[in-house]
This record gives C-alpha cells, sequence and structure tokens, in this order.
C-alpha cells in the first residue's frame, strides 16, 4: 500500500530545531523558533492565564464537548476586542478556531465557498504555511512584492501589483508584525492598500497571529478596523497563541464580515459545516481561559501588563542586537532592526552567512536571515552579535 508513497522534504523551521537539539555546543543559541522567550529563554506563562485557570479548577467543570463553532461568549469577546466600534458586530460572524492555523484552515475553506476560481495573493515573502495552505484548499497561489532588495518595505511594487489584480481575487495580508520580514506598514500605507482593495472590489484577508507586539492591542488593529469600517467584506484569522502565550491550547478564531445579518446567518452555517467536517468542534480549554482573561477587568488589565512586557522586552534586544552589531561592523547600518516589529527580524545575513553561523558558531537562523529576536536574553545577546558580526564580516 505504502510502497509509492513519496516521502516529503522535512519542514524547514522544524528540520532547523532538530539539528538544534542534536547540537551539543554548550553555548548553541535557537534563532530559528517562533515563540516567545522570557529573559531566562522560557515560554511563559502568564500569570493572567494561571489565575484564570486556577478558577476553572477550582470550579471543576465536566469536559463536554463544546458547540461547533465555539464557545458563544469567546467568540463575542474576541470579536469585540478586535473591531471594537469600527463596524456593526450583527455583520460578523466570529468563530472559535484551533489556532491562527485552525482559523486560516476555516477562512480558506469559506473563501472556497463563495468564490471558488479566485486566486489568492500572499505577500513575497510570507510565512510558509500560507501558500501551503491556501494550495491544499485548492487556490491558486500568488504573490506581491513586499521585502525589497534593499532590505526594506518595497511599497510601490505592493501598491503597483495589487493595481493589477482582477476583481475577486484575495489579498492576504499580515494585520501588524509581518513574518517573516519583521517590516509593518504604515497606517497611511495601510489606507492606500485599502483603497486600491476596495476599489477593485478585492477581497481582503487579514491574518492577525502578533496583536500587541507590535505597539499595543489597540493600534495593532488599526488594519482590521480599517477594513471593517468600510462595511467590509473581510476574513480576519486571529490568534492569542502568542500575545496569551497558550500555543499548545490551539486557541483563535476567524472573522468574518458579511453586508448583512442574513448574509451572516448563511456564512455562519458554512463555516460550521466546514468546522464540523474537519474536526467536529473545537477544543475547550484554552478557549475558556481567554475568555476569562477578557471577561474579568483585572485579568484583562493582567494581561496588558504582561503583554506590554513581552512587547518591551523585545523591543530592548532589537535595540541591544543593533547597537551590539553597530559597534562590531563600523560603517554598517542596522537601525532597521529597531524599526522592524514583533518577533522576527530579517536580519539581512545571506543563505552562506546563515549557514556558516550555524555551523560554526552554533546560533540557529533561518536560511532566509529571519532571526526570533524574542529568543535573545542578556546572556546570549552578546554572543549572538559577536557572531553575527563575525559571519557578516568574514
Ligand atoms: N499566521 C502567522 C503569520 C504566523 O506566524 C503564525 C504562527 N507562527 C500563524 C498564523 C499560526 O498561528 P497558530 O500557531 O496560532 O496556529
Amino acid at each position: 500500500l505504502f510502497s509509492k508513497v513519496e516521502e516529503l522534504p522535512r519542514d524547514p523551521i522544524l528540520g532547523l530545531t532538530e539539528a538544534f537539539v542534536a547540537d551539543k555546543t554548550p553555548h548553541r543559541v535557537n534563532l530559528g523558533v517562533g515563540v516567545y522567550q522570557d529573559e531566562n529563554g522560557k515560554v511563559p506563562l502568564l500569570a493572567c492565564v494561571k489565575l484564570a485557570e486556577e478558577a476553572m479548577l477550582a470550579k471543576a467543570a465536566p469536559h463536554t464537548y463544546v458547540p461547533i463553532d465555539g464557545y458563544a461568549h469567546y467568540n463575542a469577546a474576541v470579536a469585540k476586542m478586535v473591531f471594537a466600534e469600527s463596524c456593526d458586530l450583527a455583520n460578523v460572524v466570529t468563530v472559535q478556531a484551533l489556532g491562527g492555523t485552525g482559523a486560516l484552515k476555516l477562512g480558506a475553506e469559506m473563501v472556497k465557498v463563495a468564490t471558488p476560481n479566485a486566486k489568492v495573493w500572499i505577500s513575497d515573502p510570507s510565512w510558509e504555511n500560507h501558500r501551503a495552505l491556501f494550495a491544499a484548499a485548492g487556490f491558486a497561489v500568488e504573490t506581491y512584492p513586499y521585502y525589497g532588495a534593499d532590505g526594506e518595505l518595497d511599497f510601490s511594487g505592493l501598491i503597483a501589483t495589487l493595481e493589477k489584480i482582477p476583481a475577486g481575487d484575495v489579498v492576504l495580508l499580515h494585520a501588524c508584525c509581518h513574518n517573516p520580514t519583521g517590516l509593518d506598514l504604515s497606517q497611511d500605507q495601510w489606507r492606500q492598500i485599502a483603497k486600491v482593495v476596495r476599489a477593485r472590489g478585492l477581497t481582503p484577508f487579514l491574518d492577525t497571529a502578533y496583536m500587541g507586539f507590535a505597539e499595543g492591542l489597540e493600534t495593532d488593529a488599526f488594519s482590521v478596523r480599517l477594513f471593517a469600517s468600510d462595511g467590509g467584506p473581510l476574513f480576519v484569522s486571529f490568534s492569542f497563541s502568542k500575545s496569551l502565550s497558550l500555543y499548545g491550547e490551539r486557541v483563535g478564531a476567524l472573522s468574518v464580515l458579511t453586508a448583512n445579518p442574513q448574509e451572516r446567518s448563511r456564512v455562519l452555517s458554512q463555516i460550521k459545516r466546514i468546522a464540523r467536517i474537519t474536526y467536529s468542534s473545537p477544543a475547550g480549554h484554552g478557549a475558556a481561559a481567554a475568555a476569562a482573561v477578557l471577561a474579568d477587568p483585572a485579568l484583562r488589565r493582567q494581561w496588558d501588563e504582561e503583554l506590554g512586557a513581552m512587547r518591551a522586552r523585545i523591543k530592548k534586544m532589537r535595540q541591544l542586537l543593533a547597537d551590539k552589531l553597530a559597534e562590531r561592523v563600523p560603517g554598517r547600518d542596522f537601525t532597521y532592526i529597531v524599526r522592524q516589529n514583533g518577533m522576527f527580524s530579517y536580519s539581512r545575513l545571506t543563505k552562506p552567512q546563515a549557514v556558516l553561523l550555524r555551523e560554526k558558531y552554533a546560533v540557529y537562523a533561518l536560511d532566509s536571515g529571519r532571526i526570533c529576536v524574542a529568543a535573545l536574553n542578556e546572556k546570549n545577546i552578546d554572543y549572538v552579535a559577536e557572531s553575527i558580526a563575525k559571519v557578516m564580516v568574514e
């Protein structure tokens, strides 16, 4: 039966982690991962989550099924947080999903129902899973320019391509903290994009996996709310994996802004069918904890503080890395590291430099040069800066 089954290549990021685990160099550093780590290199358990979980445990509720579309109070709380007053929530479908990936999958299948012949346009480069996920849902996936040859955002290339995309196609945009480049659009650039997208009748799909990591929850919601404020249509995938440090609990949501409550009801029925045949109903624990954090003013304040501390630590590491590299590689500008947002930085390391960094210095970055800034800390940053500087001048 399986004699003709082809072996697929390893996932490049997971493959890098496997190589890192096998590496016995004592000072090795893994900058390939996509998780936030604290100053001790540990994935944090947020206090707000711990308190919510303790209260849940004390209640000892049975583990019955969650509704197909998730907990209603969770969905309502997510919709309110993401959209605020930007649109009429009576027209928004929000469905609990298995993380941001699960939200993207529900969204991709819903797009397929609504507009099966559309193409899907993603940024060049984008999170690797975007292409694979939309291709698996049966779409032709194209790219629009994003990362310029000079290491900065290619905004004119982006707009010029959007202006040529046929009406009805889907444009996937990173709401904030672009993965992998860390290059974000300014509010003015978002306005220009929204204008072109709407004028050409394209369907925006905003992937929101890092809300709160650029400037804060409110500011980071700008792009989503901008697109929502003209009434849609709009798809938004959302993840709590990073912002509540709930990676393994798979807590996310898909929202779709429709034209009216009748449309909303039809779209919801379709998304429920997709969920039903894919996993029947989502997981309960993480979403219940997230909903409890959003519902309780004290826990919500605590979350704001903890999210703020994660954001501030990342920004501090960006500044330190840029300063330390500038000291070691005179005449070269590293301010781009500070201007980028979120967990990742396109470090401008070339592929041979990334390979050398790994093989000679045991510092693991992706071949693209992407590094996870959230994996840096006061203990490893000197070694990382020293090693990057060496491979850049070698
Ligand atoms: N979108 C982007 C841009 C991401 O970087 C990630 C996670 N790395 C996701 C979606 C998926 O999020 P989750 O882990 O919650 O499935």
